[in-house]
């Protein structure tokens, strides 16, 4: 069930996603029957069906797992053994996935046809797009798009992003109108492993060209907005470049030296003292509409934990739509959508029925009374302090069903099963179906289950920050304090953004609180840090993604007052748990107007790509 798609052919392309969304039930059937075929003989389907490709025989014997039951046979693999243990298809790489699992990152499985099947969702895109918005044609794209580090495991195989993969990849080189030059990002320049050097130059293309730009972009909101404060750092020295007609010295990639150095062909002072005038100006409003003025959109996702980012992109954009084309993860490609201009509180994404067989396990969204009911009585979930005060919640698991038997407005946890060879695979995603194209739910992104800070592409979850801030209080303890409570809210007012953790603290005995010690303070925000997983340290250190951690001591009884508005707003006095991650405007007031001291971490967390030891 490899398709092709001619991102030329717009009819046919169009007329394509009418016919698998209209019979999406038998490309489903097709899809399994298929996959059971080729991997009957692995390791993992033969343990349960032995040998069997029976479909029904499948969704009986067939455990629905999560990362940790599937983790012994990728470590298998990493170390060298026959990746038939679970794909008939040869294993080509491990895709790194921003979940962790005992601190490493988890890895997914990838085969070379998959790349193919990467590139026929790409493709779509471009006349989805082009039925919305006319004359894409007629001008280039800046897209920000970066590769991150990788390693080999013992067996020799690459274990990266999936995005890198993909930007390395011939797929890639060769994409839609590639060779026309479509795109002001040279491909040097987006696969150059210095990420400075990488931003700089593709800033610097971008502006050159800046007349012909017609639509701005990179992966997720966050990278855009660190390119944006990028330029705010270095527009100076890039209009001094453009005046020069020369890239500065410290640009030193071979390949982005080139590259750079054709765009920038000529000294241009004109088209320097332009740029300098718009950037020099009191405010940085509308800053995209005035360095590219023939933007019509910018192209990242804002959907999910992106959605924070909505404000700041309107603010730097002017209000241009913000258009949320694909949903995927490193498991597998899901879909895309279909109305790319929705507004970005109603994107909905259509599962595309050809990428992978899909199901989906029923969870109960608890609304108002069964929300407080089951959310506040000690479970294990995240619970989530939302905009308007409620919390958030899950979720009570039934059967797993078929892509075509969800129903509108009910809540799922995608499970799939997928060509490179994970086999009912809970994902972690929560996902609503807003209604249906043809016959083909389409789906609203709600969340990731159990995460509760995210700011680029890190995903802490309950349970981390646990860990975390119990490390980090045991730096206290010595000195008669004690933590009473404890809640978390990602700050995104400034770019990058950074975790915030609200800590009331108290005296063991009655004493009163004494000054805080700012030293041992600072030092509690680093050992929180250190204590977060690899993404996370990632982010903070080498991608420079994430700002320095904050913790804002609270005065005593501020959590008794969060409790209060709780209640206020239909929590259960009995049933009441601590939120552990804030978002509602109302809740941060309560904590910030008690804060009685605010401490940064001081250093950078150490990280250093992870290891896959041998076994
Ligand atoms: P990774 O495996 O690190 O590539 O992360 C994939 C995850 O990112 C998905 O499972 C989602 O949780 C999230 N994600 C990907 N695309 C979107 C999207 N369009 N909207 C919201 N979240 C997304």
């Amino acid at each position: 069930m490899l398709l092709n798609c001619d991102p030329n052919d717009r009819e046919g392309s169009l007329k394509l996603v009418e016919e698998l969304t209209t019979n999406a039930d038998e490309v489903q059937q097709q899809v399994l029957q298929e996959i059971l075929t080729q991997n009957a003989d692995t390791e993992y389907l033969n343990g349960f069906l032995g040998g069997s490709s029976d479909k029904e025989q499948f969704k009986k014997k067939i455990p629905i797992v999560v990362y940790e039951d599937i983790k012994p046979y990728i470590e298998h693999i990493a170390n060298g053994e026959a990746s038939q243990i679970i794909s008939a298809q040869p294993i080509t790489e491990l895709l790194t996935s921003s979940g962790t699992s005992g601190g490493l990152p988890k890895m997914m499985p990838s085969t070379a046809e998959d790349m193919d099947r990467k590139t026929f969702l790409y493709n779509l895109l471009v006349p989805v797009m082009n039925q919305y918005v006319d004359g894409l044609d007629q001008g280039k794209g800046m897209y920000l798009l970066f590769i991150k580090p990788e390693i080999s495991t013992p067996a020799g195989l690459m274990a990266r992003p999936v995005l890198t993969s993909y930007y390395k990849s011939s797929n890639f080189r060769n994409r839609p109108f590639n060779r026309f030059n479509v795109y002001t990002s040279p491909d040097e320049t987006i696969l150059c492993s210095d990420s400075k050097q990488s931003m700089y130059c593709q800033l610097l293309c971008g502006l050159v060209q800046r007349d012909e730009v017609l639509r701005v972009g990179a992966v997720f909101a966050s990278a855009f907005l660190r390119a944006i404060k990028f330029l705010e750092d270095y527009w100076q020295e890039m209009c001094s470049n453009i005046r020069m007609g020369h890239v500065s010295d410290w640009i030193t990639d071979p390949g982005c030296q080139n590259a750079v150095s054709g765009i920038l062909r000529h000294p241009n002072s004109e088209l320097a003292h332009l740029i300098e005038s718009e950037c020099n100006g009191k405010s940085w409003e509308e800053i995209i509409r005035r360095l590219w003025p023939r933007t019509k959109y910018v192209d990242v996702i804002v959907t999910g934990s992106m959605a924070q980012y909505i404000p700041t992109l309107d603010f730097y954009s002017g209000g241009l739509p913000l258009v949320s084309t694909m949903y995927a993860s490193s498991e597998c490609y899901f879909g895309i959508n279909l109305k790319p201009l929705s507004d970005p509180s109603s994107v909905s994404y259509t599962l595309l029925p050809n990428m992978a067989y899909f199901e989906f396990l029923p969870v109960e969204k608890n609304h108002e009374e069964l929300n407080h009911g089951v959310r506040c009585n000690g479970d294990s979930e995240p619970n989530c302090l939302n905009k308007e005060g409620q919390e958030e919640g899950e979720e009570q698991e039934q059967e797993a069903v078929d892509l075509v038997q969800v129903k509108v407005g009910h809540y799922y946890e995608l499970v799939v099963t997928t060509f490179t060879g994970l086999y009912r695979y809970r994902v972690g995603d929560i996902l609503m179906v807003t209604g249906f194209h043809n016959n083909a739910p389409q789906f609203r992104f709600v969340h990731r289950r159990n995460v509760v800070l995210s700011i680029d592409t890190d995903k802490t979850n309950e349970e981390d920050l646990l860990k975390a801030v119990t490390k980090a209080k045991l730096l206290l303890e010595p000195l008669g304090f004690l933590l009473t409570e404890y809640t978390s809210y990602a700050d995104t007012c400034s770019i990058p953004g950074h975790y915030v953790l609200f800590w009331e603290l108290k005296m063991r005995g009655n004493g009163d609180l004494p000054e805080l010690e700012t030293r041992i303070m600072e030092e509690c925000c680093s050992t929180v840090e250190q204590s977060l997983d690899s993404v996370y340290r990632r982010c903070r250190s080498k991608d420079k993604s994430i700002g320095p951690l904050e913790i804002r001591v609270v005065k005593h009884g501020t959590f008794d007052a969060l409790m209060d508005f709780c209640v206020s707003q239909g929590s259960s006095v009995n049933q009441y748990k601590t939120p552990r991650c804030i978002k509602s405007e109302k809740a941060l007031n309560i904590l910030d107007s008690r804060a009685v001291g605010i401490f940064f971490s001081r250093k950078t967390p150490h990280w250093e790509p992870f290891r896959i030891e041998a076994k």
